[in-house]
């Protein structure tokens, strides 16, 4: 159910809008309760958007770039009026009170809501285990998870519950479940996107993306949620460039550096670096030049983003406090009392753990040692990648160590589940694009994703590299059974 693939169904007239519509309700309904990847649908949103879009088509006016196509949102992304919960106890009965700068441009530009998507509670995690709503499962089997945070997302892709979804990447979480679903994942450089109504995670570090059938549909996408926002100071103020004009240019002489240090790691996937590494030898039959080049201090990443991200959590999540926002609990005698006691009853375990270990690492004492450590590697980190820019165009990684693991497996091993975040985060760190594209299977036919990490704005030839292979690969052939 790609962009192009509905355009024509809905231009030469087989079906309206609204019946598309309807027909995806249905399959949600049918089939969503043994994937779980929606909190909630928005059916009378989605159905008088739909009729607008008709209306525009009868009266053959012309229609905005994304008109029709239905989406769905990560339920840590305000939508005005509809519940925004995080996945959280704490925000269980939050009714945004407005927009995200990111939705309301795919609205303004004729996209359909079709509803909020599952999420690790409050984005904290690589596996959508955490949600108070329940797991979801992974379309190509049940039984595994469908990475995180954002696995609602690209459960729905995969299983044609949307067309396309919204994410948000603090430390792979676009990428890391686009690779597990066989799914396009794209986090946008830092600043390119307004984060003017994603709850906050950790501030320097998220970013909302797409998650997608196609690399053009990330790059439509892409097309109409960037550009300055007066309400994020923190958004880039340059120009948006169409990122569908060079899709399809020749990535002949394209120079793309094959980072050494992730392929030496003794934590991938003998698998994955073989598809991976086949990956690499269709981009050079395709003309690119490939060269591998050091990144030192890449696997530096993990230990840096589980300082600094847990850092600033614990600073964003002090406004729960039973007071301006979120779950009260009824048992506080008093105000620190009710504080203390609403926060430990309205976050899960592992929000709890990110904000003990935020607290440490910025206390007195231990800030020095530990969060201003974290800053400058997180320089060196950047550092790395300013000099491979130097040498390549575009850098090649997989995106994830494994395939999709079983629901489970790392829910009471933490440290193991941050370990699988090794190739994602040091993009975040650095503030780079970064894209996730399905390059193979493993023997047990789960998806296999490689990353392509451009530098910053560069977002244009990552997508170039990303839609050539894509379409010399045919990768996904089929789709799961849903
Ligand atoms: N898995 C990472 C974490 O748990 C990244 C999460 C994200 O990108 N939101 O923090």
């Amino acid at each position: 159910m790609n962009f192009n693939s509905l355009r024509k169904e809905i231009i030469s007239n087989n079906a309206s809008v609204k019946e598309l519509v309807n027909d995806i309700f249905a399959k949600i309904e049918d089939k969503d309760p043994e994937i779980n990847s929606y909190i909630c649908t928005t059916r009378d949103n989605a159905i008088s958007q739909a009729e607008n879009i008709d209306k525009l088509i009868q009266n053959k006016e012309k229609l905005p770039p994304l008109a029709g196509m239905p989406i769905a949102i990560k339920d840590n992304i305000c939508t005005k009026g509809v519940a925004t919960t995080c996945a959280s106890k704490m925000l269980k009965s939050f009714i945004a009170p407005y927009e995200s700068t990111a939705s309301r441009k795919i609205w303004s530009s004729g996209g359909i809501c079709l509803g909020k998507t599952n999420l690790d509670e409050f984005a904290m995690g690589s596996s959508t285990e955490t949600s108070v709503f329940g797991v979801t499962s992974n379309p190509w089997d049940i039984n595994r998870v469908p990475g995180g945070s954002s696995g609602g997302s690209a459960a729905s892709v995969a299983a044609g519950f949307c067309a396309a979804a919204i994410g948000s990447d603090t430390g792979g979480s676009i990428r890391q479940p686009a690779s597990f679903c066989g799914v396009v994942g794209l986090k946008p450089t830092y600043g390119r996107v307004s984060r003017w109504g994603l709850v906050a995670f950790a501030s320097s570090l998220d970013q909302i993306g797409p998650i997608t059938n196609t690399v053009s549909d990330a790059a439509e996408i892409l097309y109409s949620i960037s550009g300055k926002d007066p309400f994020d100071s923190t958004c880039l103020d340059k120009p948006v460039p169409n990122y569908l004009t060079d899709l399809n240019k020749s990535i002949k002489g394209l120079k793309i550096g094959i980072i050494k240090e992730c392929f030496e790691h003794p934590g991938l996937n003998p698998e994955v670096k073989e598809s991976v590494l086949s990956g690499v030898d269709r981009f050079q039959a395709l003309g690119a030049e490939i060269t591998e080049v050091e990144c030192p201090r890449f696997n530096d990443g993990i230990a840096t983003y589980y300082v600094i991200a847990p850092s600033e959590a614990s600073a964003n999540l002090a406004r729960y406090d039973g007071v301006k926002y979120g779950y009260r609990s009824n048992e506080g005698s008093n105000l620190i009392d009710m504080t203390s006691k609403s926060r430990a009853e309205g976050f899960g375990d592992e929000v709890q753990r990110r904000i003990l270990i935020g607290t440490y690492a910025l206390s007195a004492g231990y800030s020095d040692a530990y969060y201003k450590k974290a800053q400058k590697v997180r320089t060196l980190i950047r550092k790395d990648f300013d000099n491979a820019f130097k040498k390549v165009d575009v850098l090649l990684t997989p995106t994830c160590p494994t395939t999709a693991f079983l629901k489970g497996d790392f829910v009471n091993d933490p440290l193991s589940m941050y370990l699988s975040d090794l190739l994602t985060v040091p993009a975040n760190l650095a503030g780079l694009p970064a894209i996730s594209i399905p390059c193979g299977f493993d023997k047990k036919g789960l998806p296999i994703g490689m990353q392509l990490i451009g530098n910053v704005l560069e977002e244009d030839r990552i997508l170039n590299a990303a839609n050539i292979f894509e379409i010399d690969a045919q990768v996904i052939k089929n789709r799961p059974l849903f």
